[in-house]
């Protein structure tokens, strides 16, 4: 028998599920939000939040170094992680805070319990048995580290959530995956001064982004001193006394202090009761749902990493959105997901948008390749061993831009901004006719003149 009846219950209180929360609440709607961790999510709590500050960080070695070379000496700086761990746990809780404060200000009443189906309507939370019954209910849980087959030694790995809260920074650490996650904390670790083993599965990291940035990225960070070892994976980790010795496939061992693994995350679907009320599971083991994001049941919605769509924080607050605009503001509201910008925060950062050469290849007729590498001026006088790398991909027919791909400082900045230019549609024209801002590396975008290439389809294919 339920306790409370309420128009909308959102279990999960991250980025998704708390932003459909406050808009359907905005509308006029009881609602109630489940949160077993803490309020904000994954985003806030233990992934692009705290994971940019210690980017923050990381980049401060090289400032020192760069300094030089216009004139300033600095003396050795000397890093003390304990600090950097503590200040970024006091902004994290600023920010629950926040959360916590706009939740209230919408009249969205937070439980801090597990939640789980007892009936397609209802709800009950763990914490003190009670039942909830529902008009609509939206399942916003996100997803949780994934660590792959059981290998031995498989207790002794950390994801990026235990990473954030090491007591002492690694002197040397070996990261398995080659994905945003696993590649960001390369960069962080050694920014921070640590020895980093990056070990991937395939042929180069972040499979699904063009082969130049991949390419790119790759030697910046063995100029890095990270060792980028491709084609392998680890078996096996043994604890020899303090440290822990890592095998891999090709029977190398790496002795390190920590081994993090970043091999992907799981839609968090288990346990909630889907199966008895009939919430499809889709074969890439989220939540199925239409562009409306509603389920197999109607009234029963899901938004964000639980539905495996594009995992990205924005995304999941557009759906959020999305939905709430839909079921309780009258306004059917479907999410775009093309043409997501996205941004890596490695070191240099890497932002892109739209279609690799490869995509372009396969779906036009004609591509225009666009692309520069460049010593940033910035490198000139502080002596840095660095370059960055812009490709812009045309479509040779229409001359719109289908896909822009950046690495160097602010890629992320850059992409943000040029991300609009082309969700607008814009052209190859378009950009030639921009002014330069002058001296900046943007100003590449707009002064590419020479055509690296153009490839055509041939009538075979
Ligand atoms: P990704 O899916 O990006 O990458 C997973 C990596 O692990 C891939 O390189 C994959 O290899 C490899 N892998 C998968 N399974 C295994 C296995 N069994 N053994 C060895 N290697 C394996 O996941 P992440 O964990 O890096 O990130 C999770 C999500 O978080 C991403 O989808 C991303 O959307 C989001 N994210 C976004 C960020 C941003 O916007 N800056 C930052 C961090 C995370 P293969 O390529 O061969 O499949």
């Amino acid at each position: 028998m339920a306790e409370r009846d309420v128009d909308l219950f959102v279990i999960g209180a991250g980025s998704g599920g708390v932003r459909a929360a406050r808009i359907a609440a905005s509308y006029g709607a009881r609602v109630m939000i489940a949160e077993e961790f803490r309020v904000g999510g994954t985003c806030v709590i233990r992934g692009c939040v705290p994971k940019k500050l210690l980017v923050y960080a990381s980049r401060f070695a090289d400032d020192f170094e760069d300094a030089a070379g216009f004139g300033w000496s600095v003396e050795k700086p000397v890093f003390h992680w304990p600090t950097l761990i503590a200040n970024k746990d006091r902004e994290i809780d600023r920010l629950e805070a926040a959360y916590k404060s706009t939740l209230e200000r919408f009249k969205v009443e937070l439980v801090k319990s597990r939640a789980i189906f007892e009936d397609g309507h209802t709800v009950r939370l763990t914490a003190s048995g009670a039942c909830v019954r529902a008009r609509n209910i939206l399942i916003a849980t996100g997803a949780w580290p994934h660590y792959g087959p059981k290998i031995p030694g498989l207790e002794h790995v950390i994801s990026s959530n235990e990473a954030l809260h090491l007591e002492e920074l690694p002197r040397r650490i070996v990261i398995q995956g080659g994905g945003y996650i696993a590649v960001e904390f390369a960069c962080i670790f050694a920014g921070l001064g640590s020895k980093v083993t990056l070990v991937y599965r395939g042929e180069n990291i972040l499979r699904g982004f063009d082969d130049d940035v991949r390419e790119h990225l790759r030697n910046e960070m063995r100029t890095r001193g990270i060792t980028v070892t491709c084609g392998h994976t680890v078996t096996a980790i043994d604890k020899q006394g303090d440290e822990f010795v890592t095998h891999l496939s090709d029977q190398t061992q790496i002795a390190a202090d920590k081994v993090m693994f970043a091999i992907g995350r799981r839609p968090n679907v288990m346990g909630l009761g889907l199966d008895k009320i009939g919430v499809k599971i889709h074969e890439h083991g989220g939540i199925e749902v239409d562009a409306y994001s509603q389920t197999s049941v109607p009234h029963i919605y899901a938004v964000g990493d639980v539905t495996n769509r594009v995992n990205l924080t924005p995304v999941a607050i557009r759906e959020g959105h999305a939905f709430a605009d839909t079921v309780f503001g009258n306004k059917p509201t479907r999410v775009d997901h093309a043409d997501v910008p996205t941004a890596v925060f490695s070191e240099p950062e890497v932002g892109v948008i739209g279609l690799t050469e490869a995509q372009a290849r396969e779906q036009l007729e004609v591509v225009d390749v666009y692309k520069t590498s460049f010593r940033p001026m910035k490198a000139t006088l502080s002596g840095r061993q660095t370059r960055s790398f812009m490709k812009i991909l045309v479509d040779g027919i229409s001359g719109r831009v289908v896909g822009c791909h950046l690495v160097g400082p602010d890629a992320g900045e850059l992409i943000q901004l040029l991300g609009v230019a082309v969700k607008m549609g814009a052209t190859k024209a378009d950009l030639d006719a921009t002014m330069a801002v002058h001296p900046t590396a943007a100003e590449e975008l707009v002064t590419m003149r020479e055509k690296a290439m153009t490839w055509r389809r041939q009538a075979a294919e």
